[in-house]
Formats: structure tokens, C-alpha cells, sequence
């Protein structure tokens, strides 16, 4: 039921562009073009497509296919789509999302941890790395992109003001039942990206998760701090 997801389409406009020839009758005057989005549906919209057009005509009464697309048309789609946004309510399923993948994650992992008495503490701690990380330190974090999920780490490459650059690691857990394995920190340089990312400290401070300049927006969320040979976690 969690991965269940449906294919929806947002329609932008539909419009006659009576200029531009049927490339299938070769009759001015009777194509039509909607400019369309597809869209992901998993506990609300998420992961919107590019923009895409379907043409019709109406005096042969046939979609053209795309292979069939004269550069016209290409022109014409183009020009409809000017100024088109994406609206934002189609990402609005990513607001749901990483809540729901968090408690998931959190259920997992508490199935398969005792629970002790140092579990505060790491939480106070792996916070206050966080908001002041030291080079070297390595984040366990579950990476997101609103529809695949994997656990995986990020390295403190260096802090600048409110910012905090990481590599993240070519390590990827994938499956669930592999949980054990993620605790095996990777530590040599080569287990990670050589370009760093950037993420605001600040914006990070509440939510424990870093969120990516992308979109759709993705996010990673801390789990523990291994530092100095240590793993800090906070569950
Ligand atoms: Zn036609």
C-alpha cells in the first residue's frame, strides 16, 4: 500500500493553432494542441513531469503521433508554452511525504534497536552537530526525493557561515532488511563524492533533514553523527 501510486495529468490549455499545417491531411486550419503534465499521486501529488503537448486535427480526425510533429508544430508548442508554470499544488504531496517516510523509517529502525538510556543525549548531541558540524564529521542519513528513499551518508567537507558543505557518499543502503550493514560507516575517501553540496544550517536546524535545491525537493535526514570514531545515534 505504501509504494501504491498513480500516473495523473494536469491539463494546462488547449488551443486551436488553425496556422500550422496538419502534418497527416496536409489541410490548414484544423490542428489542435493541449499542453499537458503528468504527475506522480502518492499521498497527494508529487514528482510533476516536463510539459508536454498532444495535437489533434479535425478535419482527418487524427492525434498526430510525435515522429510525425512538423517543426511548425515544435514551434508552436513552445510558443503555448511560454509562462506555463508548474503549479505548485502539484508538489504539494512532498509536504505529506517525507512525514510519513520519516515515521516509516523511525518504526524500522526502532524494531530494530533497543532502546537505551544514552538515546537523550545522542539526540542533544547529533542536534548540536548540526548546527555546528566539524569537518570530517559523517551524518547517517535517509536520502529522499519524494519517491525513492535510501540510506546513506554525508560527510562534512567545511562550514561557511550558515552553510555547511557535504560529500555525499557513493554508499547506498536500499533494503530495509539491510539496516545492520548502514551502521558500517564508510570512511575512506574514496567511498565518497569529490563535489561537494551545500544546505543552510539554519534551514536545517528544526527538522534535523537538509533539503536540496532542486526540485522536486529533495531532502536528507539526519539520523546519527560519527565522529571521531564514534557513532552517536539518536534512536
Ligand atoms: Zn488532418
Amino acid at each position: 500500500m505504501f509504494y501504491y501510486y498513480q500516473i495523473r495529468r494536469h491539463h494546462h490549455k488547449t488551443e486551436a493553432v488553425p496556422y500550422v499545417t496538419c502534418p497527416v491531411c496536409h489541410t490548414d486550419g484544423y490542428l489542435h494542441m493541449s499542453i499537458l503534465q503528468k504527475y506522480r499521486w502518492q499521498l497527494g501529488p508529487i514528482a510533476p513531469s516536463g510539459k508536454y503537448a498532444i495535437a489533434w486535427c479535425e478535419h482527418c480526425g487524427n492525434y498526430i503521433p510525435k515522429v510525425k510533429w512538423t517543426d511548425a508544430m515544435d514551434q508552436a508548442f513552445r510558443k503555448m508554452k511560454q509562462g506555463l508554470k508548474t503549479p505548485l499544488r502539484l508538489y504539494r504531496g512532498l509536504v505529506v511525504y517525507p512525514l510519513v517516510i520519516a515515521a516509516v523509517v523511525g518504526i524500522a529502525l526502532l524494531v530494530f534497536k533497543v532502546k537505551d538510556h544514552k538515546q537523550q543525549g545522542n539526540q542533544a548531541l547529533v542536534k548540536d552537530a548540526i548546527l555546528h558540524p566539524h569537518q570530517g564529521d559523517i551524518f547517517q542519513i535517509t536520502h529522499t526525493d519524494g519517491t525513492n528513499t535510501y540510506y546513506t551518508y554525508f560527510k562534512v567537507a567545511s562550514t561557511r557561515g550558515d552553510s555547511v558543505y557535504f560529500y555525499p557518499s557513493k554508499v547506498r543502503v536500499t533494503d530495509v532488511k539491510n539496516m545492520k550493514a548502514w551502521d558500517n560507516i564508510p570512511t575512506a575517501g574514496s567511498d565518497y563524492e569529490t563535489r561537494p553540496i551545500g544546505f543552510s544550517i539554519s534551514a536545517a536546524k528544526e527538522s534535523d533533514m537538509f533539503t536540496y535545491a532542486t526540485q522536486p525537493v529533495q531532502y536528507g535526514m539526519v539520523w546519527s553523527l560519527y565522529r571521531d570514531g564514534t557513532l552517536y545515534k539518536k534512536y
